[in-house]
């Protein structure tokens, strides 16, 4: 899993469209951080509106790696958990 072997490209079983994939650890990872972002209004009031667009977005990394398996198909726009 981490010998830095290239996957192979992945189609999805939908619709035969590209499927993105992402390493999970990294999802998870980048995930994390993001959500940390929930608590820059604490350093200023004037940062909560990045505070929530970073914190989405780390939300959603999660739930790509926890629902899709860091795989996203680009045909269906949606996760491919398959
Ligand atoms: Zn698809």
């Amino acid at each position: 899993m981490f010998g830095g072997k290239e996957t192979p490209m992945v189609h999805c079983r939908r619709c035969g469209g590209e499927v993105a994939e992402k390493p999970l650890s990294r999802l998870v990872l980048v995930g994390l951080a993001l959500l940390t972002a929930f608590g820059l209004p604490v350093l200023g009031p004037l940062l909560w509106l990045p505070a929530i667009v970073l914190g989405l977005t780390g939300a959603y990394f999660i739930v790509w790696a926890v629902a899709g398996g860091g795989r996203w198909c680009r045909g269906c726009k949606r996760f491919d958990g398959v």
